[in-house]
């Protein structure tokens, strides 16, 4: 394989992940963030990630001691990225950000490099043309919890030459991934075009007073044989997201968005409720 050096730019919760299971694949990974108290937050993400790796039994002290010192950090782009074969792009989800990350990392990386954004809303063809390299330009979108929740959904556009499309495949199976090639633009991949609708008639039945979470939950375990109903799904991915997602939509005159988003607020936000994260949301944990 010819990808051998990784940067991760952006190292929240989705860029330390990425960073660190890279890292723990065998991978040098320069990680980017935009200042050092980002990095001093980065550093603690990864000390969390040593301690759910080992309680998960996915790697032992050694093996996470080694992913961890195989991260050097930066908060210069170009010393980032100077010898990345593949940079991974985890900024924040806004358009203005990604555009002045994308123009800055066109200038800085090596013209052999390829990028790759986990952008979960946004579709290759509205960031390609901030970069210099359409053919080298695709989306490597993970789940929270990659080492767990263990798939990469690899997204081309038009432009995507198929030899990049197929290494990155290649390198998502190098990190512990189950790659899911997506050879058209998708908004939301596959996972979410699945799972947006599917929460959302779930919450509608609730909102509309047809049947209570449980029995939601509970009808759709027993008749597909899927150990979580919608509403234990819920839990795990928290109110956040799918709120500011389901309320955009309201805004846009989606009346049952809104009434769902409305949901969403009085169950969960106004309850201090985070669903897993806190222990609390339609479930107790
Ligand atoms: P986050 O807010 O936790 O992290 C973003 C990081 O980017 C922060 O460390 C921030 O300091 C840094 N940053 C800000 N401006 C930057 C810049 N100009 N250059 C480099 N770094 C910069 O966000 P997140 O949840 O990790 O999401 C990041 C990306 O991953 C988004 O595109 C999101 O759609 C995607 N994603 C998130 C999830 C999730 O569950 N959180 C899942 C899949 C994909």
């Amino acid at each position: 394989m010819k990808i051998k050096d990784v940067a991760v730019a952006g190292t929240g919760v989705l860029g330390s992940q990425i960073a660190f299971q890279t890292a723990f694949k065998g991978f040098e990974v320069s990680a980017y963030d935009i200042n050092d108290e980002a990095l001093e937050k980065a550093k603690e993400r990864f000390n969390v990630l040593k301690e759910r790796y080992q309680e998960d039994k996915y790697g032992t002290k050694e093996e996470v001691e080694a992913a961890y010192n195989r991260i050097s950090l930066h908060t210069d782009l170009a010393k980032a990225v100077e010898n990345a074969d593949l940079v991974i792009e985890a900024v924040p989800e806004l358009l203005d950000i990604k555009q002045n990350f994308y123009k800055k990392l066109s200038q800085v990386a090596k013209k052999e490099t390829i990028f790759a954004s986990n952008s979960s809303t946004m579709i290759p063809s509205q960031l390609v043309g901030f970069t210099d390299r359409p053919e080298k330009y695709l989306h490597l979108h993970f789940a929270n919890e990659i080492w767990k929740l263990n798939i990469a959904e690899v997204m081309k556009h038009e432009g995507t030459a198929p030899e990049v499309f197929d290494e990155v495949i290649e390198f998502a199976k190098a990190i512990g991934m189950v790659p899911i090639p997506l050879h058209k633009e998708q908004p939301g991949y596959v996972l979410n075009t699945l799972l947006v609708p599917h929460l959302k008639a779930a919450m509608q039945m609730v909102v509309d007073g047809v049947a209570a979470p449980e029995v939601v939950d509970k009808t759709w375990m027993i008749s597909t044989g899927a150990p979580l109903g919608p509403f234990a799904f819920l839990d795990i991915i928290g109110p956040n997201t799918p709120y500011n997602l389901y309320k955009a939509w309201g805004e846009e005159g989606d009346e049952l968005s809104a009434r769902v988003a409305g949901w969403i607020k009085s169950e969960y936000l106004d309850k201090g409720k985070m669903g897993t994260a806190n222990g609390k949301g339609v479930y107790t944990y």
